[in-house]
């Protein structure tokens, strides 16, 4: 979901945060939040140096009041409204989170036991997930990376109720045209199970954080290291260091994709599911919201990959018109669209 997307300033000084700080700045004022999430020490190895040396299943609960101010800067730099709080857990929930990572334990220590922070709960996060990057030094490549989730979204969804939301929100409702997403089976459909997708798709920012799939997701393209290799990313996308641009392969054969917006405002219509699905199957990627960047491509391509190949999970898509089946997506690993992708995640997974 949510990555931190600032472009990195050439300079920054690492400087003491007080430890429950107010906005440091006039809630519109870019630059000084800018200079002031760079100065947050969640941005530091050091930060996470305990809790990387904790056992991976205990990497889990409340968010650091630290992480909390972070959160308020970076959603003020972003236009969130939110401000986030440090969550109360219950027990039960506590339980299920915990559950889920369990269950993901055997793949996340193949692919970032050493690289993975934790995953740290806040209440009015502005979106369900948030990833960020950590590093010893400003500039330098990101050595590990944590997870924060919004324990107040996930507290009363299921997971197919969870992934019909998420998967209906690029469009607006109407004209008897619905849509559902099933990512589990009945008698798996429970929080539990969302929480272990919706960490899937983090755990995918995770794994590329410290690797060269593709760039880092706060890099801007002029600032892109020449002669860099990025082989996920060069499977479906381009930068151009002049224009300062990212672009996606398909976007002559998907024009719909430009339109394509998850969670902010639906652009479009409910008439368009079936051209919009009909035309992601002639693409190499694997979910519609996959076709949004190229950070959320390799995290949707992981979470489906692991999700549908090594958990042998359900995953499709339903569009519906009047009640009547009109088009069902399904993924692409069996599909030599895909092909290539699945050679890096099989590599990455061996
Ligand atoms: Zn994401």
């Amino acid at each position: 979901m949510r990555v931190a997307p600032f472009a990195l300033a050439a300079l920054m000084l690492a400087a003491a945060w007080p430890a429950s700080a107010k906005l440091p700045c006039a809630a519109k004022d870019r630059a000084c939040l800018l200079k002031a999430a760079m100065k947050s020490p969640v941005r530091t190895l050091d930060f996470w140096a305990k809790r990387l040396a904790d056992p991976v299943a205990e990497r889990i609960g409340p968010a650091p009041q630290e992480l909390v101010d972070y959160l308020e800067i970076d959603n003020a730099v972003n236009g969130f409204p939110e401000k986030p709080r440090v969550a109360k857990l219950s027990p039960e929930f506590l339980a299920d989170a915990r559950g889920a990572l369990a269950d993901l334990l055997p793949v996340l220590r193949k692919v970032a036991g050493p690289t993975f922070a934790g995953v740290y709960f806040v209440e009015d996060l502005g979106g369900t997930g948030f990833t960020d990057a950590v590093r010893e030094k400003p500039g330098a490549a990101p050595k590990a990376a944590y997870i924060v989730l919004d324990a107040k979204v996930l507290e009363h969804h299921r997971a197919n109720g969870w992934a019909t939301w998420k998967e209906n929100t690029p469009f607006k409702p109407g004209g008897g045209w619905t849509l559902e997403a099933k990512i589990e089976e009945p008698a798996e459909d429970t929080r539990r199970s969302a929480i272990r997708y919706i960490l899937l798709h983090e755990f995918g920012h995770v794994v590329a954080a410290t690797r060269t799939l593709h760039p880092m997701w706060d890099l801007s393209p002029r600032d892109l290291p020449a002669g860099a290799k990025w082989p996920f990313f060069d499977l479906s996308w381009t930068s151009d260091r002049q224009k300062n641009t990212y672009a996606s392969k398909f976007d002559a054969s998907f024009a719909l994709r430009k339109s394509v917006v998850y969670y902010l405002g639906a652009k479009l219509d409910a008439k368009q599911m079936t051209p919009a699905y009909k035309a992601l199957d002639a693409t190499n990627y694997p979910t519609l919201y996959g076709a949004t960047s190229f950070g959320d491509d390799f995290a949707e391509s992981f979470a489906s990959y692991v999700h549908t190949q090594v958990l042998k999970r359900p995953w499709s898509i339903r569009i519906l018109k009047d009640g009547q089946p009109d088009y069902t997506y399904r993924t692409c690993w069996d599909d030599p669209r895909c092909v290539e992708k699945r050679d890096i995640l099989e590599a990455l997974l061996k």
